[in-house]
């Protein structure tokens, strides 16, 4: 086994293991347990290992390269757009700001920072419209495990 890539994001890492894994590659992610053991330490350990057999490795790094240079990106024309509550245009992206001055305010505060967190909870989902500049929340259909269970459902239907 050989190395793709290290990376200290432990769901990054899982998404390059599915990417490798639906290009019927060998992947793996090595250290995933000893890792998480302790998260302050993630640097000292070097991260999670992406690991593939060395006959795939060429193939490997190319889609890890490809992964990372976002040249598997969908176009934006085929992303889903949620429509604006304003001027019902299409035209509508994720906020990437959503209220950062809050958590800035919060963070300076030291210790209350950590309400930041609490407080950041209520300033996602946010979404702003390029022609009106409209910006609103959109909150989710369902929770995150409902859509996991509905997707597992989908996948192996005699089990659901
Ligand atoms: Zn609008």
């Amino acid at each position: 086994m050989r190395c793709v890539e290290r990376t200290c994001d432990y769901l990054d890492g899982l998404a390059l293991v599915a990417l490798l894994r639906a290009n019927d590659l060998d992947a793996h992610l090595f250290d995933e347990n000893f890792v998480r053991l302790d998260w302050l330490q993630i640097f000292a350990y070097g991260g999670f290992r992406v690991m593939v057999p060395l006959s795939q490795l060429e193939m490997a790094s190319g889609l890890a390269e490809a992964y990372r240079t976002g040249a598997l990106r969908f176009a934006e024309e085929e992303c889903d757009h949620s429509c604006c509550p304003q001027c019902s245009g299409l035209e509508t992206e994720w906020n990437p700001r959503p209220r950062d001055w809050v958590r800035f305010v919060l963070f300076l505060f030291g210790p209350l920072g950590l309400l930041s967190l609490v407080f950041g909870l209520g300033f996602t989902h946010r979404l702003r419209c390029r022609t009106c500049h409209h910006r609103w929340r959109e909150r989710p259909v369902a929770s995150f495990g409902e859509l996991q269970s509905r997707a597992e459902g989908a996948l192996n239907p005699h089990n659901a």
